[in-house]
């Protein structure tokens, strides 16, 4: 049965006011330490939660609970068991969509519109990896060596999983991380965000509940200095799957090279939009200001850098202002609410300090710019969406990360010069394409570095496509079939036989 959420008081069935605890081997514990955080909802400042504060003792236990998940019944599950188990689990969180997509919500704000609009996505995620689990093939090899040869390849599970997430989509990450690892057999302790720890418990409460057996899925929450530090450098984790900061995701690359884990990172980004002055004008620039304004700017493949060519600029530059200027800022819980706050207090700053540093060098200001602190926002973190027009391609709007509403807008005249220029980035994440010129449609997508090119659209994603990055954004890749072999190890077999 789904339960019932309180929408009008914004609470949780799940927030019944005990203190939450974590998942160590089926059973739901405290941190070894007895130290417990707390989590707030954005839109208010108000306490949700007291959750434990997992620290490495705390994450030994999960690796031995995943380790001895990995030996036991589990490794011995055939997949078509496997899938039948990860279409439960489908289910169920097609059954519970909304109360998580709720949790989310109050958890770190984005609005209720946004969170409920991934049910088909994830639903369909943890189905396509159902499938995955039945489509594990290695290949035989016809050797030239003499005499009578048998060579074949075996995949097989890596082992334990450990996967460390960031705050800006809690189930939407959880559930990415998840489908491979049982697709493949492997187990998995995930470390939740600390700024949204939620949603992730609760899905592994739904998890044991469709009949995902003890010890498979391992939930400590704590931070990053703590659990995060303890998992990336742990000996018994056999991959690590990271998605956060580049800075971050370099302490991992150094902390994981004690037993040399298997790593994939999904790091940030400074994605370029491209509109060409043969695009649809209108629709061009409304996609450019949604790709930097939703989820409040934090999403990684943000278009964040909006190149526009000179004969449709000042169209653009006002287009995208009145788009930002339409959307209702508000609580995340508030159905009409199109844009929430950002995740915290110290987000809010770093994003208000991005602007600063734009006007101080001078880019010139079209619209927001500001904290909204009205009677509505006072108490949360909420900051305009902006566009910043006039950018240059050396000020440090244009260049690093914000992870929030800031759109730096900038002229360009020709293809070669933008793509000299989206290309000169140290990310490469996503990257928009505007035009109806087909083949300058396929000479872009040839030409951007990064790992995805959405032309004539943008941030688009589906089970069966590939999401990644190149260059500082990252290595590996979520979604998509060819995911399923960085979770499995490819053995060589030799069988002579004359
Ligand atoms: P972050 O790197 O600060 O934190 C991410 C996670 O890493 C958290 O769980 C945190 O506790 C943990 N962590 C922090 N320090 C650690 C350490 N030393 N060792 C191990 N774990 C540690 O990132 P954030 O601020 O939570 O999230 C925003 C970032 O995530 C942005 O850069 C964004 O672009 C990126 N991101 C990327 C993708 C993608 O798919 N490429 C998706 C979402 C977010």
């Amino acid at each position: 049965m789904t339960p019932e959420i309180d929408y009008a008081n914004a609470t949780h069935p799940f927030l019944d006011g005990a203190p939450k605890r974590m998942l160590i081997g089926g059973q739901w514990v405290a941190a070894a330490s007895g130290k417990t955080f707390e989590t707030r909802n954005p839109a208010t400042g108000d306490l949700l939660a007291v959750v434990p504060e997992g620290d490495r003792e705390d994450i030994d236990r999960a690796v031995a609970a995943a380790r001895a998940a990995f030996e036991g019944p589990w490794r011995r599950m055939k997949p078509d068991e496997r899938a039948a188990l990860m279409h439960a689990l489908a289910d169920v969180l097609d059954a519970h969509y909304d109360e998580l997509a709720w949790l989310d919500t109050l958890d770190m704000g984005s609005p209720i519109r946004h969170t409920r609009g991934s049910r088909r996505h994830l639903v369909g995620l943890m189905r396509y990896f159902a499938g995955q689990a039945t489509a594990i093939h290695g290949l035989t090899a016809e050797t030239s060596l003499n005499g009578d040869m048998f060579a074949a390849t075996l995949k097989e599970p890596v082992g334990v999983v450990g996967a460390i997430i960031p705050w800006n989509g809690p189930l939407w990450a959880t559930v990415f991380k998840t489908a491979p690892v049982l697709a493949t057999g492997c187990t998995l302790v995930l470390k939740p965000a600390e700024d949204a720890p939620l949603t992730p418990l609760r899905f592994a409460e739904l998890a044991l509940q469709a009949g995902v057996p003890p010890g498979v899925i391992n939930v400590v929450t704590g931070f990053g200095a703590g659990a995060g530090a303890a998992l990336a450098e742990h000996p018994g984790v056999d991959k690590l799957s990271f998605t956060g900061s580049v800075g971050t995701g370099q302490q991992i690359v150094r902390a994981s090279a004690g037993n040399l884990k298997r790593l994939s990172l999904e790091l940030g980004g400074k994605s370029p939009h491209i509109l060409f002055d043969d695009a649809d004008v209108q629709r061009a620039a409304q996609s450019a200001a949604m790709g930097v304004f939703a989820n409040a700017g934090q999403i990684c493949s943000a278009g964040t850098r909006v190149f526009v060519q000179r004969g449709i600029y000042d169209e653009v530059v006002e287009a995208m202002a009145r788009a930002g200027a339409a959307l209702r800022v508000g609580a995340g819980t508030d159905p009409t609410s199109d844009i929430g706050p950002l995740v915290s207090p110290r987000q809010m700053a770093r994003v208000l300090g991005y602007v600063d540093s734009a006007r101080d060098e001078g880019a010139r200001l079209v619209s927001g710019g500001a904290r909204l602190d009205g009677p509505a926002h006072a108490q949360g973190n909420f900051v305009a969406p902006t566009v910043f027009a006039d950018v240059r391609d050396p000020m440090r709007i244009a260049r690093e990360e914000i992870f929030g509403p800031v759109a730096s807008v900038m002229p360009y005249d020709d293809l070669d010069e933008v793509v000299r220029r989206a290309n000169d980035s140290p990310f490469g994440l996503g990257a928009g394409v505007w035009t109806r010129d087909i083949g300058r449609a396929h000479a872009m997508a040839k030409r951007l570095q990064s790992g995805s090119v959405w032309v004539n659209c943008y941030n688009q994603m589906d089970p069966s496509m590939p999401f990644g990055g190149v260059k500082q954004s990252g290595y590996g890749r979520e979604s998509g079939a060819q995911q399923l072999d960085e979770y499995l190890n490819v053995k060589g077999l030799w069988i002579q036989h004359d």
